[in-house]
């Protein structure tokens, strides 16, 4: 029988092996926070290190700090940073724009890599963002279309020697589903395809192996589970075997062999600098540098548990406390199949979660009714878990989510 009381929260607390991460991250008071998966806090080096770059580097260095700052290799050399996390070896990632451009920039690279192919298969849950850019890929694309995926159980059914690409989310941003990444990258490319996996809710606090299990392309962004800050760079993996062979279609002169030579025609660096356009937003690179100093502590299998447990936990509180208030888990039960965040529904889903915002308990809704919550466990306590439980229950109970203020919509949701 699990134990259901407060005190059961604070004994999950005293056992948990990742509990001191949480003072290397500025979380407000009063806050429970759990929308790490769409924005994630504030490592406590940031400051200092945005510091040392307007009043270092910028304010004092002035260009010469592109040199002496090392700024100009800031986009490989933080991808270096990451590499670890997501199973790469070096060489491979970069930090660079945002995750939308990079997706562009992939589908153009897988197309140019099966010119024989001309469908981009991906799900027609993705994010909106995913769609869309997939679209601005037809639109600069001769004779090829767009295939989406209703039904993810019959995968090998959509594929087909005409299929391309394949572009899917590690974890959907909405239901928190969870995918194999190495045995359908092992699928697609047995059908021939090139498969680009979408990271942005899965690193930082799934383990994954990009590298072992093959994958061809991956993007992902850096201000959710990674903590880089509002606007930091995405990234984007791109498997050795590619590298010297890559047709990316935004070909600035960061991309270029030889920036500084002016040449007139474009010619590729030979490495993953080649997946960069144009200059780059060194201000927010730094702060993205100090989140990812954290991760070089961290060990993601003991991430993983504990989000695990965070999850499990938060959908039992749901049922034992919350029955009765018409709220559904949609997120899957199965630990094994569901990333770092739970998804419920009800029909007043807005209202319930801009007064849970009210109370300092941070989720947030995803139209047409479903309240998102993200269980990020390097900074996340048992007992915040257990407390915002009570104040949806309350709020529930009181009826206190139907007031005028609470159903008013603002831009972001
Ligand atoms: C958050 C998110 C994005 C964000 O894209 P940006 O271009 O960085 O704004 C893209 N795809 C998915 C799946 C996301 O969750």
């Amino acid at each position: 029988m699990p134990d259901f009381s407060r005190d059961g929260a604070v004994s999950l607390d005293q056992a948990d092996p990742l509990g001191h991460f949480r003072g290397r991250y500025h979380i407000p008071d009063g806050v429970i926070y759990l929308d790490g998966n769409s924005l994630g806090p504030m490592a406590k080096t940031a400051p200092e290190a945005m510091a040392t770059a307007l009043e270092g580097e910028w304010a004092n260095g002035l260009i010469t700090s592109w040199n002496a700052a090392g700024w100009w290799d800031l986009p490989v050399s933080i991808g270096e940073k990451l590499a670890p996390v997501i199973g790469a070896a070096p060489g491979q990632t970069v930090v660079t724009d945002s995750t939308s451009i990079n997706i562009y920039k992939l589908l153009h690279a897988a197309l140019a890599l099966r010119p024989d192919r001309s469908v981009i298969l991906t799900e027609a849950d993705s994010f909106p963002t995913d769609l869309y850019m997939t679209e601005g890929a037809l639109s600069s694309n001769r004779d090829i279309s767009r295939r989406l995926i209703q039904d993810f159980g019959d995968l090998n059914g959509q594929m087909g020697d005409d299929v391309a690409v394949v572009l899917l989310s590690h974890v959907n941003y909405r239901t928190g589903a969870l995918l194999d990444m190495k045995s359908i990258t092992q699928a697609v490319q047995d059908q021939g395809a090139i498969m680009v996996w979408d990271l942005c809710h899965s690193s930082g606090v799934i383990p994954m192996e990009l590298d072992d299990w093959n994958v061809d392309f991956a993007v992902g962004c850096t201000y959710k589970y990674l903590n880089g800050g509002p606007g930091a760079p995405a990234f984007i993996y791109a498997a050795k075997r590619y590298l010297g062979k890559i047709q990316q279609p935004l070909s600035g002169w960061w991309g270029h062999a030889a920036p500084f030579d002016f040449e007139q025609d474009f010619r590729p660096e030979p490495g993953i600098r080649s997946f960069l356009c144009g200059t780059q937003p060194i201000l927010s690179m730094r702060a993205l540098s100090a989140a990812l100093d954290v991760f070089a502590d961290v060990d993601i299998q003991t991430v993983r548990q504990k989000s695990q447990a965070l999850t499990g936990y938060f959908i039992e509180l749901i049922d034992h406390y919350c029955k009765g208030y018409d709220l559904e888990v949609l997120s899957l039960r199965d630990e094994q199949l569901r990333g770092s965040q739970v998804s419920l529904t009800h029909r007043q889903g807005y209202p319930i979660v801009q007064a849970l915002i009210d109370r300092g308990v941070i989720g947030d809704f995803r139209t047409p009714d479903q309240l998102r919550f993200g269980f990020a466990p390097l900074y996340l306590r048992y007992i915040e878990v257990w407390d915002a439980v009570q104040h949806l229950r309350d709020i529930l109970e009181t009826g206190s989510w139907d007031q005028a203020r609470f159903h008013k919509r603002d831009p972001v949701t």
